[in-house]
């Protein structure tokens, strides 16, 4: 593994090859992103380092893709060790890696059955189609009729039936028309959830906590209630636990933090341990097995490759070790954001090692203080204008974690 030093200075941009591979980055390439001007060469553990050799702390995580860090040593020799024996065969036949991941995530979940996917929407889009279905053949509702009630903020991936779902102007706009079937209500709002359901309604499609509006976390007791309301009115729960799953805000999964348990999980990012796409959803018999042979599928979605570092996934996450250093770090966390209100920051959320940042605007945009912590050897992602998403990895030391918010705390002093 690359032994990268902690915390020395990091020289400022020079003339180097950042810019040169940045500009052929870009020559190229469709601007549906528009990067920090870093160009990353390697990592381990929480950090980078660029191709000038400069270090970089990583507080996204990937959107938490990278939950367990940069080359994890057991997810490498994992995936390693699987590249030397099979990668592929599609589900036209079945390998030897393909039960010990579906036996372990089903446990690792409590439920009966997991259908492996690649990315997190096609992993949404599965739910939404199995929702449908479940709608049509156990509950009754009348042929094209089903209704999936979302909320209001939501991010769920970049389809065009999941944008078609989505308020925000950015993601959702030109690409109609859209796939009809959704109704939104505002995140956190149990009557308006309940006067939205109907008898056509086959699922609630949330995220425990909405990461890209921002690490929006809803009142508590929320989460149960959707779970009554669900209960009550013979509706799924599908909780899309992509981003806020799989140890990132201190429970293995978000739901945990009020002892709920959807019908459907939704997981992807770091099911793949920063190294594979890997995806799925996960729920019993009685939902998933609606399911026949023809009906969903994909090429890639649990193959050799992927079901091997899946499995080294949720063995890492079984013991729960993980988790427990995500809250105690997350403490931290929290009690350093904190300090900066009043400081440069409006507000903070935190779950886990997860925090939303919103920065005073009369200090400048989020970009721009990504940019400057990038400077100064931070990598941070700005969202919707004046908020930062943190997640660092989970396996952070807690002085780097201490010196990256330090870093933060003078760059919004300004
Ligand atoms: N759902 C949530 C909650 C997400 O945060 C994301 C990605 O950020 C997705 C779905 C889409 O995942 P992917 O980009 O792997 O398609």
């Amino acid at each position: 593994m690359t032994v990268i030093e902690h915390r020395t200075a990091t020289p400022a941009a020079g003339p180097g090859r950042t810019g040169v591979e940045f500009a052929r980055a870009e020559e190229h390439t469709a601007r549906n992103y528009h990067p920090l001007p870093v160009v990353l060469s390697h990592g381990a553990g929480a950090w980078l380092v660029d191709v000038d050799g400069r270090r970089h702390l990583d507080l996204l995580s990937g959107y938490s893709a990278l939950n367990f860090g940069h080359s994890h040593p057991v997810l490498l020799e994992a995936a390693r060790a699987q590249l030397d024996e099979l990668t592929l065969t599609s589900r036209a036949f079945v390998h030897d890696r393909f039960a010990e991941f579906t036996e372990k995530l089903a446990a690792l979940c409590g439920k009966d059955l997991v259908l492996p996917m690649n990315t997190g929407a096609e992993a949404v889009e599965t739910a939404i189609k199995v929702a449908r279905k479940w709608g049509y053949r156990v509950k009754g509702v009348p042929a094209g009729r089903a209704e999936i009630i979302v909320a209001g903020g939501n991010f769920h991936g970049r389809t065009t039936t999941i944008v078609g779902f989505s308020d925000d102007p950015v993601a959702r706009d030109d690409f109609g028309p859209f796939t009809p079937g959704f109704v939104t209500v505002p995140y956190g709002d149990l009557t308006a959830l309940e006067a939205a359901l109907t008898p056509h309604t086959v699922a609630v499609l949330i995220e425990p906590i909405q990461g890209e509006g921002g690490v929006v976390i809803p009142p508590e007791g929320y989460l149960r209630g959707v779970r009554e309301l669900c209960t009550r009115a013979g509706v799924l729960f599908a909780a899309d636990e992509i981003q806020a799953g799989l140890g990132r805000t201190g429970r293995t999964f978000a739901c945990d933090h009020e002892d709920v348990v959807p019908d459907l999980y939704i997981l992807g990012k770091a099911l793949g341990g920063g190294l594979v796409p890997v995806s799925a959803v996960v729920a019993d018999r009685d939902v998933l097995g609606v399911l026949a042979p023809g009906q969903h599928g994909s090429t890639f979605g649990g193959n050799p490759l992927a079901c091997a570092v899946g499995s080294a996934v949720v063995d890492l996450l079984t013991p729960g070790d993980l988790q427990a250093r995500a809250l105690a770090l997350g403490e931290v966390l929290r009690a350093e954001l904190e300090a900066l209100r009043g400081h440069g920051v409006v507000g903070v959320r935190v779950r886990g090692l997860w925090a939303g940042v919103d920065i005073d605007p009369a200090r400048g945009t989020g970009r721009a203080v990504c940019e400057a912590l990038l400077e100064r050897g931070v990598l941070a992602k700005d969202t919707h204008g004046s908020t930062i998403r943190l997640a660092p990895p989970l396996v952070v030391e807690e002085a780097d974690l201490r010196w990256g918010l330090r870093q933060l705390a003078e760059v919004v002093a300004g």
